[in-house]
């Protein structure tokens, strides 16, 4: 059983509900949506093909509590699923970083889902996997990338239509750097008094989107 990846690397998790932790991300290679705004296009082909034990392997000469499974789309790969199970099991807090689009179904019962709902800025509106939403458990999280009102008044619908902030431990709200002020999105979560995590890429913060950190 072979994943292709694009990289496996250490450093501290840029977003989500353990910003600030070490861990070691596993980032698998493609994926089938093109969002304007991606910052990962380097993962969309390439890679080299890894084993599983030599990925469990790899993970482990790191010493880290945390793993995260991200991409490019990591479910675009089917043995993500037996990857993720994997690394369960073998004690670590795993997180998967997940576009929105394909089934999480399948995924570990431990696996903390990071899970995107693509707003209208994104291009890539049109699929998201509604179908995902009653899948999604209280130790599971929602991510919003919003570059202006729009996406903003789309995604605070959709956090009421679908109940999110009482489905998951924590919905996400970032701004699409260069497009959204964070200062702006800041404003109005404030004003709107939602009940939703803001956050920053914290890795952008300190490195400047520098490629494996
Ligand atoms: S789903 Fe993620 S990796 Fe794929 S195009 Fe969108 S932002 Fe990039």
């Amino acid at each position: 059983m072979e994943l292709r990846l694009t990289e496996i690397f250490f450093s501290l998790q840029g977003e989500a509900r353990t910003v600030g932790c070490p861990t070691v991300f596993v980032r698998l290679t493609g994926c089938p949506q093109r969002c304007v705004w991606c910052d990962t296009e380097y993962a969309f082909s390439g890679g080299e093909k890894w084993s599983l034990a030599a990925i469990l392997e790899e993970v482990g000469r790191h010493g880290a509590r945390y793993v995260t499974v991200t991409g490019g789309e990591p479910l675009a790969q089917p043995h993500c699923l037996t990857l993720l199970g994997a690394l369960c099991d073998a004690g670590y807090q795993v997180s998967l970083e997940t576009g929105g689009a394909m089934d999480i179904a399948g995924v570990d019962e431990r696996v903390s889902v990071v899970m995107d709902l693509k707003a209208p800025g994104s291009a890539e509106q049109h699929n998201n996997r509604l179908e995902n939403i009653p899948l999604l458990r209280p130790h599971h999280q929602v991510k919003f990338v919003l570059a202006d009102r729009r996406d903003y008044d789309w995604a605070r619908f959709m956090l009421d239509q679908h109940n999110l902030a009482e489905r998951v431990s924590d919905v996400l709200f970032s701004p699409v750097q260069g497009q959204l002020a964070p200062g702006q999105l800041a404003d109005w979560i404030i004003e709107d008094r939602l009940p939703v995590r803001f956050q920053l890429q914290l890795h952008k913060l300190l490195w400047d989107d520098a490629r494996g950190r």
